[in-house]
């Protein structure tokens, strides 16, 4: 009974999912590309709820401009396609669907949603996209080699690096691939996800509920790969660590291959238990590195192409943006997309230099202030680290003279404040502080800003100098 609901459900999904891409590439034919790139090439299929197809939208400025320019359109092509009519089309933002998950992990009775089994990857990550260059030519090849023999050469695929560096996309090209061609059953997860699974767990442990054991055993031991994405999260979180040892020890035990990625090598996994540490030594140890100029310009090159963006931009502007864009691939995307928007909406027939400095001015300047760091928390550190003239170690050590005690407790204050890290993150961005710590840090800081000028000064110039 259950099965057969999660075979409907996935049923139905795909087909959905297929219609909508149909209904892309329809929309596609019928206007220019320049629309298409800017309008919807960013635009994410969700589902159909309630008669109505929600898409997914990277900014509350879309919602408009589709609702009114394109809604009609989109509705009518959409049913052209489909046997199932639907009444309308919902645009949505990501915070309308994380605030909807909550309430449905709340809902204990909804068993058969557990039940559903997705492999979770993203199709368009693949290798024929990855552009390969200096920095990650070895953490290519390795992917490569796991992806054409999962299992048995190197396991697990430990793959680490900064942020921005391309390891989720390669991740998924691994997935992409096994589950292509060696037609085998992939599970992707952050590790947010895994941890969120198993609190399930234990939460439902009480309850003795064996349904849902059995639902998380199936989940992640009756697959072939394994890959679990920002293993650092792991953190503090000893129970989660435990299960996750046995999670990997079932599947190493099975040939079965895992893949794992971190902001860092596994030997500055501080938080992680030793006898899970040493296991990520068992296989294969990649690492990439920043790109440099020739690959952050092969991977502009490769984004013009393959979005099929119809504005012939020039190799000088190429090679501005990828000279001014830090190294983090996700910003030199960004800049792609700004450039591309700001000439479409301000009429430019032509992208040239000046154009193109104009279109980029403010992103430029937050780089220099980036470091070519894209985590937030550490961004914070290294600022406040600097503005106290301290080093950024001491600000993550245990260190408790004054100043030394007092710019930590100010980044946390900030990481507390401009992020939307959690506290138990920010602790173990911290070198492994408790999540009280943090929290006594913030309300202390935030309570001397009252009484204390200076302090409040500085604050207002660090954050000026994040901006
Ligand atoms: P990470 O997981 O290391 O933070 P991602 O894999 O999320 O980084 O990469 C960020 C963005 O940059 C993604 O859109 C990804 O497709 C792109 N990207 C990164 N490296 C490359 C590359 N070598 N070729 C093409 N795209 C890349
Ligand atoms: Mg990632």
């Amino acid at each position: 009974m259950k099965l057969e609901n999660l075979k409907n459900q996935v049923g139905i999904k795909m087909n959905y999912r297929d219609i909508w891409e149909k209904t892309l590439k329809n929309l596609e034919k019928d206007m220019s590309s320049v629309s298409f790139n800017t309008w919807f090439r960013n635009i994410e299929f969700v589902d159909v709820k309630d008669n109505k197809v929600r898409l997914l939208i990277p900014h509350p400025l879309y919602k408009n401009h589709l609702e009114t320019n394109y809604r009609d359109q989109i509705l009518a092509t959409y049913n052209s396609l489909s046997e199932n009519k639907v009444d309308d089309i919902n645009f949505i933002l990501r915070e309308n669907i994380e605030n909807e998950e909550k309430i449905e992990t709340l809902d204990v009775d909804n068993e058969d949603n557990n039940y559903v089994f997705e492999s979770n990857l993203i199709k368009h990550y693949t290798f024929d996209n990855f552009v390969v260059g200096d920095s990650n030519t070895f953490a290519q090849a390795a992917a490569l080699a796991v992806a054409e023999n999962p299992g048995y050469i190197y396991n697990p695929l430990f793959i680490y690096g900064n942020s921005g560096l391309g390891k989720t996309h390669l991740m998924h090209a691994i997935g992409n691939y096994i589950e292509d061609v060696q037609k085998k059953k992939v599970l992707y997860v952050t590790c947010d996800q895994f941890m969120e699974d198993f609190t399930g767990l234990s939460r439902r442990e009480h309850d003795n509920n064996i349904d849902y054991i059995n639902y998380f055993k199936n989940k992640y031991r009756n697959i072939d790969v394994l890959i679990v994405d920002d293993i650092q999260f792991l953190g503090n979180a000893s129970k989660t660590q435990q299960e996750f040892f046995h999670t990997f020890n079932n599947l190493y035990n099975n040939n079965k291959q895992i893949i794992i990625s971190s902001d860092r090598s596994p030997e500055d996994l501080k938080l992680l238990e030793d006898r899970l540490r040493t296991r990520f030594y068992w296989g294969l140890k990649v690492n990439i590195d920043p790109p440099d100029l020739n690959l952050k310009i092969n991977i502009i090159k490769k984004k013009i192409k393959g979005e099929r963006i119809n504005r012939d931009i020039p190799e000088d502007v190429i090679n501005y943006m990828a000279s001014h864009s830090g190294n983090d691939v996700r910003q030199l995307e960004g800049a792609l997309t700004t450039l591309i928007a700001y000439s479409t909406i301000m009429g430019y027939q032509e992208i040239n230099l000046d154009v193109c400095k104009e279109a980029l001015k403010d992103q430029v300047k937050r780089n220099v202030v980036d470091a070519n760091d894209h985590n937030s928390i550490r961004k914070i550190q290294k600022v406040v680290a600097d503005v106290y003239k301290i080093s950024f170690e001491d600000i993550k050590s245990k260190k408790k003279s004054n100043n030394i005690a007092i710019p930590r407790q100010v980044a946390m204050y900030l990481c507390r404040k401009l992020t939307n890290e959690s506290l138990p993150r920010i602790g173990i961005e911290f070198g492994g502080k408790n999540h009280t710590t943090v929290m006594y840090s913030c309300n202390k800081i935030e309570q001397e800003i009252n009484s204390n000028k200076a302090l409040k000064d500085s604050i207002n110039e660090i954050e000026k100098l994040l901006q």
